[in-house]
């Protein structure tokens, strides 16, 4: 999957792009997924970021950090035209959420607007959702989430902007409202940055209903990137 080498394990990568991976393990920040120092205590523990600003959402899991082998992955999935990276990532994800999965869990993706939809011909977040949703045979709704509005470019705007914008350009599918009432919802995003568009996400939901509502991320970037 990194290299070209030829693999047979599931997780599709060989020994040498396996160490260059960073995969996240250990204590993390029940919030946002960042790996934490020191051990579990059984309490929840949060990193300083969270705790300054509380997550619209109650866990949230990452299957890498964004850094070398896997930010080429992530970066090869959102503009490479390699939509086939999201097989063995469908299972760096399940083992990611597994503590996430409740049985009548709904997964559904950080949608895209569809000018860039056009552009990309696909939805990294979607593919990243369906191979999830597969791999742990969990209920997945697509289009749960739709962005019916266009935005600006948001590449240079704060927090609190990005999440406002992106609030307001996000809406519930009016046909699939229904099916999140009450129940958990979990949302699915390829890279997980400062969290607004998560957060912009998972209050549409719960606005909309939903139970409690969980991120998980193929990647998430460290603080001080
Ligand atoms: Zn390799
Ligand atoms: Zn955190």
């Amino acid at each position: 999957m990194g290299c070209g080498a030829q693999v047979e394990t599931d997780f599709g990568l060989c020994g040498a792009c396996w160490r260059e991976t960073p995969f996240i393990g250990g204590t993390v920040c029940e919030a946002c997924g960042i790996p934490l120092q020191g051990g579990a205590d059984g309490y929840r523990i949060e990193c300083d970021d969270c705790m300054e600003r509380p997550r619209p959402w109650r866990r949230g899991r990452a299957a890498l950090l964004y850094a070398d082998r896997a930010r080429q992955l992530v970066l090869a999935l959102k503009h490479g035209d390699r939509p086939d990276i999201a097989r063995p990532a469908g299972a760096w994800l399940a083992r990611a959420a597994r503590p996430l999965l409740a049985p009548d869990t709904l997964i559904a993706p950080v949608p895209l607007h569809w000018t860039r939809l056009l552009r990309r011909r696909y939805n990294q977040a979607a593919l990243l959702a369906k191979s999830l949703a597969a791999r742990t045979g969990t209920e997945i709704c697509p289009d749960l989430l739709i962005r019916p509005r266009r935005t600006p470019m948001l590449d240079h705007a704060g927090f609190d902007r990005r999440f406002e914008i992106l609030r307001d350009a996000i809406a519930a599918h009016p046909r699939h409202r229904q099916r999140m009432a009450g129940r958990p919802v979990l949302l699915v995003d390829d890279v997980m940055t400062s969290g607004a568009t998560l957060s912009a996400c998972a209050t549409v939901c719960q606005a909309a209903g939903a139970g409690r509502v969980d991120v998980v991320a193929l990647a998430r970037v460290a603080k001080d990137d």
